[in-house]
Formats: C-alpha cells, sequence, structure tokens
C-alpha cells in the first residue's frame, strides 16, 4: 500500500544539489529525480539537458528578467541552439523532431529555470508546428527555419478585445483584394507582442462561427500593423504582452495558412499541444516549490526545532507531492493522446491542462505558506512561480470542450 512514508521517502529521494532558500541560489540542478521515473534513456538525456540549461542559464536571471521585464532573447536562441525553439518540428525545417510527450518533459525542465520565459518558448514552438503543419511547402520553408533557431520570433493571436473564451465570434476582417488580403481589427493579450516577427492571426474572411476564420501570417514591419502599449502584469514579466493592432494592413494571399475558413480548426488543433506546455509549465514551477518549500522547512527553526520535524507540515508537503506526481501523470497521457492522434485527444489535453493547471498553483501556493512571511519577499523564489503560474488558469481554456464532451 502507498503511505505517508512512501510518500515522505519519496521527497528524500528528489535529489537537487543546489535548491536554496536565497532566491539568488534557487538553479536546480537535477541528476536522479522523480520527474525522469519511466521516461527512456534519450528522454532521460535532453531532460538532464534542459535542466542543466534551466539552472544555469535561466535560475540566476529569472529575478531580474522578472524585475526589470526583459524579454530575454540571447538566452532563448541558446535554449534553440538545443533543439528548443522547434522541439515537436520536422528536422528538415530545423525542428528538433521530438514527440509531445519529449515536449512535456522539456517544458517542466526549462520552467523550473524561468516559468515566464519557457510559457513564451512554448507559445513560439506551437506557432512553428502550425506552420509546419498547415502550411504548403514554400511557407514552410520560408517560415520554420529561422523561426526554429529563434532568430525569428511568433506569436499566436486569437483572442480579441471583445471575444475570449468564445473564440469563435472574433471580428478581425480580412477581405480579399486581388492577391492580398486587407485585415482590419485588434487582437488582445498577445505574448510577444510588438517584439516578436511574425504574427499569426486568426481573422474572419466569411460568415459568422468558426467557419468563417481564416489563419494568415503577418510579419512585424507591414504597413498598417501596430501594436498597443505593454500591459502591466502579475507575472510573466520577461515576456511582454500588447494588443496588436491592424490597420488596412495589407498581406499577400500566399500568407494564409490552409484553406479559406480552415483557422479556427488550426488555431484549436495548435492549442491541444499549446495546452499540454502549459500545463508542463506548470509542473516545473510546482516542482522546483516543493523542493524550495522542502528546504526551507528543514533550516527554518520554531518552538525549538525545525519546522520540517512538524508533523502537520510533513502532510502538507507530502500532499504537495501527491498533488504534483498525480498532475504530472495527466500531463503525460494526454501528451501521449495527442501523440498518437487519437479520438479522446482534444478531451485530455483540456482535462491535463484544467487539472495540473488548479492542482500546481495549490502546489506554489502553499510553498509560499510554508515560507511564512518570507514567502512574501521578492528575496525568496517561490513568490514568483505562484505569480507567474497563475495567468495558465486563465488562458488557453475552453470551457466548452469538456462541457461538450463530457456531458453532452
Ligand atoms: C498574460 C496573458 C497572455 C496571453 N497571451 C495570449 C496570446 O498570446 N494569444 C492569444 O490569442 N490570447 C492570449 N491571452 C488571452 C487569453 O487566452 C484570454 O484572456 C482567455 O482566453 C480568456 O478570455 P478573456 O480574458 O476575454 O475572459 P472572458 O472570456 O471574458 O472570461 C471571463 C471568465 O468567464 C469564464 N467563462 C467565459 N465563458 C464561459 C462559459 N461559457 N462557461 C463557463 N465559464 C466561462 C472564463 O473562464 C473566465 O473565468 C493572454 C492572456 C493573458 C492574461
Amino acid at each position: 500500500m502507498f503511505t505517508w512514508t512512501h510518500i515522505i521517502f519519496y521527497l528524500q529521494c528528489m535529489d537537487y544539489t543546489c535548491c536554496r532558500v536565497a532566491f539568488s541560489s534557487t538553479a536546480l540542478q537535477h541528476e536522479y529525480i522523480m520527474s525522469s521515473i519511466g521516461l527512456n534513456e534519450e528522454q532521460k538525456e535532453f531532460q538532464k539537458v534542459a535542466f542543466d540549461f534551466a539552472a544555469n542559464e535561466m535560475a540566476p536571471h529569472m529575478a531580474e528578467w522578472d524585475e526589470k521585464e526583459i524579454f530575454p532573447v540571447e538566452t532563448m536562441r541558446k535554449a534553440a541552439q538545443l533543439g528548443f525553439g522547434g522541439i515537436y518540428v520536422h528536422p528538415d525545417l530545423g525542428g528538433a523532431g521530438l514527440s509531445r510527450l519529449d515536449t512535456s518533459i522539456i517544458f517542466e525542465a526549462l520552467s523550473t529555470g524561468c516559468v515566464s520565459t519557457t510559457a513564451y518558448m512554448s507559445i513560439h514552438n506551437m506557432c512553428v508546428w502550425m506552420i509546419d503543419t498547415f502550411g504548403n511547402d514554400e511557407q514552410r520553408h520560408e517560415f520554420c527555419p529561422p523561426l526554429c533557431s529563434m532568430d525569428r520570433f511568433a506569436s499566436y493571436c486569437l483572442t480579441e478585445p471583445g471575444s475570449g473564451s468564445d473564440a469563435a465570434s472574433l471580428t478581425t476582417s480580412a477581405k480579399r483584394d486581388g492577391d492580398n488580403y486587407i485585415l482590419n481589427g485588434s487582437k488582445a493579450f498577445i505574448s510577444g507582442g510588438g517584439e516578436t516577427d511574425v504574427y499569426v492571426v486568426m481573422c474572419r474572411t466569411g460568415g459568422s462561427g468558426a467557419r468563417g476564420i481564416s489563419c494568415i501570417l503577418v510579419e512585424k514591419g507591414t504597413p498598417g500593423l501596430s501594436f498597443g502599449k505593454k500591459e502591466r502584469k502579475v507575472g510573466w514579466n520577461s515576456q511582454p504582452t500588447r494588443a496588436v493592432i491592424l490597420e488596412d494592413c495589407v498581406v499577400p494571399v500566399a500568407n494564409r495558412l490552409g484553406a479559406e475558413g480552415q483557422g479556427f480548426g488550426i488555431a484549436m488543433r495548435g492549442l491541444n499541444g499549446g495546452r499540454i506546455n502549459i500545463a508542463s509549465c506548470s509542473l516545473g514551477a510546482a516542482h522546483a516549490s516543493v523542493l524550495l518549500a522542502r528546504d526551507h522547512l528543514s533550516v527554518r527553526k520554531q518552538f525549538g526545532e525545525p519546522l520540517a520535524n512538524n508533523q502537520y507540515l510533513q502532510f502538507r508537503l507530502a500532499e504537495m507531492a501527491t498533488g504534483l506526481v498525480t498532475a504530472r501523470l495527466i500531463v503525460r497521457h494526454a501528451a501521449q493522446a495527442l501523440q498518437e492522434d487519437r479520438g479522446d485527444a482534444a478531451t485530455v489535453c483540456a482535462m491535463a491542462k484544467l487539472y495540473a493547471t488548479e492542482e500546481c498553483f495549490k502546489v506554489c501556493n502553499e510553498a509560499l505558506q510554508m515560507h511564512g512571511g518570507y514567502g512574501y519577499l521578492k528575496d525568496y523564489a517561490v513568490q514568483q512561480y505562484v505569480r507567474d503560474i497563475r495567468v495558465h488558469q486563465i488562458l488557453e481554456v475552453n470551457p466548452l470542450i469538456l462541457t461538450e464532451n463530457v456531458f453532452l
């Protein structure tokens, strides 16, 4: 039987070498951790590469990137050299050609070093995959290689001021004019907006509803494309968020992905993987937070002994570890379903995203609580994980997928 003792033992087995209470030394270097259990040798290898990259290239800067709102372009380009700019994109286009499960493993590991930067990279990867999958050969070869190397960056543009959860009601229009479309409208909350190069824009070429939507690539520098002010956010501060404004923006018809009317389907197919990726970023934050909490409890003394001796806190920590592991299981299950293109994949991806983002937020928040007042200070990393993953419960949600597929 699986008991609390087993779970506490599990926590003790989580091997990490330089996770400290102080924010400045939160680099997590993992040799043998539970998130590698069940993985094959190749997966363990690139997981280690991702953990090392997170520990050495991201974690030491994550507080500064957050504080100064730095979009770490050069660090992401270094990550791209390891294949993380187009993880599930075909190798002939510069992608790594890995599976959805492999991708989840990588994003989970990277986000221990900086959730916000990793989450942007996950959106970028989703966009490149959409071009690879739904673009014609010319589009794939023109756009994907510089995106995989992160010489260029991509943004996903679905949400509008008047259409969030109800994305199919979007009103940005694309009117055909010979060999061009003329785009008018605005997109809200666009990750990377203003600083990225390729905008994957969902817009209306036909009548109302999902079937009237197409997907068009708009490049930075196109006349008529402009950006709103940089939004001030609770977290995700290492990536800019801006409105994307299209005013008589002339784009060649050759930039349309797929046929007219297929845009909403393309956007939703992208989001199936996007949901796994965002959920994986939550897993990394929860993993890091469990370790931070465990470490804090072992050094902080109250009532004459380390807090770690308090059985209530031991139980709480065990529950956090259980939450993390169960969330990881459903995310990996969904990744596998998507990889196999199973009929239930979209539903399972939505379930995994729903469950993991909520469970991991609880884990991080509980870890902050265990730090007491210190958890509320910006010198301690745990508060940044809490702030950064809060938005994962808000975005890439589609309340209808679950209700339609589960109840109807
Ligand atoms: C930091 C950040 C980055 C983002 N990045 C991007 C991006 O890169 N690209 C992009 O396209 N979008 C992006 N978004 C937008 C994000 O996807 C939307 O905020 C999200 O889809 C919710 O839409 P909304 O904000 O309009 O909320 P609303 O749709 O107004 O929803 C408000 C609340 O009502 C709930 N709700 C709505 N409808 C229903 C229903 N039928 N049943 C039950 N509950 C419902 C929602 O779940 C939510 O809790 C980003 C948002 C943020 C905050």
